[in-house]
């Protein structure tokens, strides 16, 4: 289980799975935050806790940006319209996670800007992003 928690402790989730890697996304608001991303589905492998401000882009309302509206967290993003299997869409951001628990999952990277496509892996780890 990965758990992550914003900075003043107001909004924190769990994610049940064990995600195999996470992904950086080159599109212009994924950029701008620096999130890692770790996917699964609200309520069911993942589950949130605490009062956030949503963000919904002006261009793509597909998604609601969750922030902690004390310390300014970016901790997950939900999709704003469950899939045909009813289960909703949700991404969690590893780096409210504490790093020994996330240090060593692959980073994939989307080329969410030009191509929408993933790139080949490089071998990168979470750590390599902090050192
Ligand atoms: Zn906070």
């Amino acid at each position: 289980m990965l758990e992550g928690t914003c900075h003043c402790g107001d909004v924190s989730w769990t994610h049940d799975g064990a995600p195999a890697a996470v992904t950086a996304c080159s599109c212009t608001i994924c950029r701008r935050y620096g999130a890692l991303w770790a996917y699964g589905h609200l309520n069911d492998d993942i589950r949130v806790s605490g009062r956030t401000t949503a963000y919904r882009r002006a261009d793509s309302g597909d998604i609601d940006f969750h922030f902690c509206p004390t310390c300014g967290c970016l901790s997950h993003y939900i999709a704003t319209a469950a899939k045909q299997d009813g289960r909703v869409v949700t991404a969690v951001n590893v780096r409210m996670s504490e790093p020994g628990s996330v240090e060593g999952l692959p980073v994939n990277h989307f080329d969410g800007l030009e191509t929408w496509h993933a790139l080949p892996s490089n071998g990168r780890t979470v750590r390599d992003l902090w050192f």
